[in-house]
Parts: structure tokens; sequence; C-alpha cells
């Protein structure tokens, strides 16, 4: 039994004082507020929940910074795909579970404590299926399993290039599945599943995925989650119009049954009868801003989308830089650009900025990945403590102490981060991240080389 005691600790949306929690077999066994520490707890200053991360793709973290060049007058998202394609042609699963422990290490050190890893890299480097099918997805468990982070394994179904099951790319051969395939695949991957990690299904794309095989798909995964890209592109929703008549989110809502199990990654480009259908609908939006900023994507609706009370998470996705706080501001920022106004994503019953988009992603990024997560009995001991010394929490107060970690504060400003009851980050830095790290380098080294 692990005994923790905090001065202040986000409970239901609001700080409390004074609080102790207890923690066994990974879980929270008792939550007190208002009490005295005692001699057996470890004593800390703020605590929050750990934070979801929807969407990853781990493996394009080695890439980061690789595809900031200018190479061509209309460098744009298809050309950074196309980079990427040639960065993942020689991946190994060794490479992948390098790459992507240090991925997981980052999120965890930045407040993220479970990652739905959107998994779409599967067979051997000529397209040829491993001996064991789930052999990447090994990989996946083995770096989740490296850093403690808590993993939502979202196996990804592609199989055509574009809307209208038009023939895949040689860059695609390595994502490729028919529905038996795919079904083997996931067999193969649920005794991988390390500790408390749990599965879900990942359709890529209207571009990868026929309507027939999209319903295929709910049939094979009945419950957890449901993951897919949409609307991230303008030439995508020009495509799926051409190809059905409606945009990519109006295609899913009016054929997919769209509930709470599924998260719409991007769902950058809604219109205005899409944005409140989209909310209506109970899906999650799953919102990854560095890298819809990184791609020149283009901005979510994210005012519009708040107004109809739509649920959302965030996720790092493309991973170019790993930050749970920067994602928040970074949602925020855009919403200011466009509107040329501030505190746009907070409302009159929740004034704070930064406090009211960590609640909602609080919440969102948990139903996404359809696991519990907050500071209550019986839910993973998931857990953040900020150091209070940093200087972006000067005189700070509870109104304006997530405002001041989301919007202020640069590295540091985290202290120990507990996923499932143990301790992965202390003093801001994972247990492990020297060997992490240096696994990672000596990999990225030799791909690149
Ligand atoms: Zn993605």
């Amino acid at each position: 039994m692990v005994s923790l005691w905090f001065e202040r600790a986000w409970i239901d949306d609001r700080w409390e004082r004074k609080v102790r929690l207890r923690i066994a077999d990974g879980r929270i066994a008792s939550v007190e507020t208002g009490v005295a520490a005692g001699a057996g707890d470890e004593r800390h200053r703020v605590c929050l929940p750990g934070l979801c991360n929807v969407h990853s793709h781990g493996f394009q973290r080695g890439m980061a910074g690789l595809s900031e060049r200018r190479s061509r007058p209309d460098d744009n998202f298809w050309s950074w795909r196309e980079i990427m394609y040639r960065f993942l042609d020689r991946l190994t699963p060794e490479d992948v579970a390098s790459i992507t422990a240090q991925a997981y290490a980052e999120m965890l050190e930045t407040g993220f404590t479970r990652v739905g890893e959107f998994h779409y890299l599967h067979h051997d480097p000529a397209g040829a299926v491993y001996a064991d099918p789930a052999e990447m997805a090994g990989a996946i468990a083995a770096a989740s399993d490296t850093t403690g982070i808590g993993l939502t394994l979202l196996p990804v179904f592609y199989a055509h290039g574009n809307f209208g099951a038009a023939p895949p790319s040689p860059g695609q051969r390595r994502f490729l599945n028919d529905i038996d395939g795919f079904a083997a695949l996931l067999d193969a991957s649920r005794p991988k599943l390390p500790g408390d990690a749990n599965i879900g299904v990942a359709p890529h794309s209207l571009r990868a995925v026929t309507p027939d095989e999209l319903a295929a798909l709910l049939q094979l995964s009945p419950a957890g989650p449901v993951h897919i890209h949409a609307a991230e592109q303008v030439k995508e929703v020009a495509d799926c119009v051409a190809w059905s008549g409606a945009r990519p989110v109006e295609w899913l809502l009016d054929n997919a049954g769209v509930d709470e199990r599924w998260c719409l990654i991007h769902s950058t480009h809604l219109d205005d009868r899409e944005v409140p259908r989209l909310a209506a609908s109970g899906a999650v939006a799953g919102l990854c801003p560095v890298t819809e900023a990184n791609l020149g994507d283009g901005i979510f609706p994210a005012v519009e989308y708040f107004a109809a009370n739509g649920r959302f998470g965030v996720g790092t996705d493309s991973n170019i830089l790993v930050d749970a706080a920067q994602e928040l501001r970074a949602l925020e920022y855009s919403q200011r650009l466009a509107h040329r106004a501030r505190a746009l994503l907070a409302s009159e019953a929740a004034p704070f900025a930064g406090a009211h988009l960590f609640a909602r992603a609080l919440h969102g990024g948990a139903q996404a990945l359809g696991v519990r997560t907050g500071l209550a009995v019986g839910n993973p001991a998931d857990i953040v403590s900020l150091d209070l010394d940093h200087p972006a929490f000067a005189g700070t107060d509870d109104a304006t102490l997530l405002d001041r970690w989301i919007f202020a504060a640069r590295a540091g400003a985290i202290d120990c981060v507990w996923r499932a009851g143990i301790k992965r980050v202390a003093a801001g830095r994972h247990v492990d991240g020297d060997a992490i790290a240096q696994a990672y380098r000596a990999c990225v080294a030799r791909i690149l080389a």
C-alpha cells in the first residue's frame, strides 16, 4: 500500500485541500480530503490526474524535425507523407520498440499517463506478414512495458489508396490487410497487451476502407474504442464529396453509427451542419493541435464545437513535439489567432481557459480510450504532481494554477508521475530515461546513416 499526501488535488474538476490517496494493486484504494499528513505519507504539493493521449504514431518520433526543409513551393501534408513513408521503409520491430519507448517516456514526463497508439505499421519491409502477424504490436507493447505508460492499442485496418477502393501505393505495402488477415492480427495482438492495456479498432480513414469493410470491422470489434482519421485535409474532403456526395464526417454520421465509442481524429474541416451533429453524436473529436499546425492542416472550429458542448481529447499524433500542456495551449491559441480574441475556450461557468481545457480533455480522452481517469476510488492510480517551486507558479492561487501550467510554464513544471501506482517520473525525468534515450539515439543514428 502506497500512501501519497498532497496540499492540493484536482478532484471532480475542482481543487481539494490536504488530500491523501492510498494506492493498492495499481488502483486508488481511498481518497481522503481535509486530512493532515501522517508519518507514512509521501508528501507532495499539487496533484493532477494523468491525461490520456488519444492519438499517437510512436515511430514517427524518430523523424521529428527531418521534414521542416522546404523542398518545393507547394510543400504540404502530402509531401510530408512521402518523407514519412521513406523513413518507415527500413524500420524493424526493434527500431519501432526503441523509438516508441522514447516517445512514451516523453509523454509520461509531460503528464500523459495513457496513450492510444494508432498502429498501422504491421508488416516487414517487403510488405510480407511476419511469422507472428502481431510482431509489430508486440514492439509497441514492449515500449509500453519499458516506460510504464498505459496502452490502448488501436490496430489499423488499411486496404486502399484512396476513396472508391483505389489501389494502394507501394509506400503503403507495410500497412495492408484484408478483413481475414486483420482478424488474425487482432487475435494475435490481444495476448501481447501488458498490464491494464485495452484494444480497439481503427479503420484508417475513408480513403483506406470501403463501406463494406467498415461494417465488417465493427463486427470484429463489437465493443471498445473505434478511431478513424477524418477531415484532416481539404483535398480529402473534396475527394470524399466527389466519391459519395458527402463530406467525411457527414458520411460517417450518416452511415457508420457514430456514437460514444468513436473518436474522429482531427475533424479539422467541419461545416456549420457537421459541428452540432458531431457534438450531438457523443463521439470524441481527437484533436492534435501541434501536429495539425506542423502539417498545415487547418484550424478546428473549436469555439463553435465547444458552444455545441462537443467532446474532445488531445493527441500528439506525429510526435513532432511531445507535450500535454502544449497541445492544450496550441488549441486555445489557434482560436485566438483565427478570431482575434482571447480566452475563447473558457466559458461563463468555467472562466479559466486552462482549467476548462484540462477538465474537458481529461474526460474526453478517457472516453476515447475506453478507460476511467480521475482521482476516484477504483480508478487506475495515474497521477501527476506539479513542482510549485517552479517560477511559473510564483504566488499562485487555486484559480490560476492550471492556467499557469498550460500557458506560462516551460519544462520543469512537472515533478513526479505515477502510472498504475508506480512512480515512473521523478524530478521531471523518466526514471529509466537515460537508458531509453541511449537506445533511441543509437537506433535513429543507424537508420539515418
Ligand atoms: Zn494520425
